[in-house]
């Protein structure tokens, strides 16, 4: 099947809609964007290639077509509810590293546009 995975896809809709907003604020000729980098917390669970192949498809008519998507996952940080541990977790295992208690998480669930890269006119 040749389809993009939905879940990248909806993300993905959110992200190009920055952009073009973005390119559209600070009158980013069509063709100058290069590269843009997005930050992902480890929660989206995003497949990284995945994402690029729906930015790819959702770019192309767009004046930020050609445009490369790099993204950067950042780890889901928590808190122990018991002994005040602070740390990052690997899921599925929202556990204590110390004492195995529940944790809450404190970072893991961002998702935006860090930084676009224009060339240079
Ligand atoms: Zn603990």
């Amino acid at each position: 099947m040749i389809a993009p995975d939905m879940h990248e896809v909806s993300i993905c809709q959110g992200l190009v809609k920055v952009v073009l907003d973005e390119m559209a604020q600070r009158a980013i000729p069509a063709g100058a964007l290069l590269r843009l980098r997005v930050v992902a917390g480890a929660l989206h669970q995003i497949v990284p290639e995945s994402l690029e192949f729906a930015y790819d498809l959702l770019t192309r008519e767009t004046p930020a077509a050609g445009s490369k998507l790099e993204l950067r996952v950042t780890p889901l940080a928590a808190r122990c509810t018991k002994c005040d541990w602070r740390g990052t977790i690997e899921p599925p295992l929202f556990l204590c590293s110390v004492c195995g208690a529940g944790v809450e998480l404190e970072g893991g669930d961002e998702l935006y546009v860090e930084d676009l890269e224009i060339a240079e006119s």
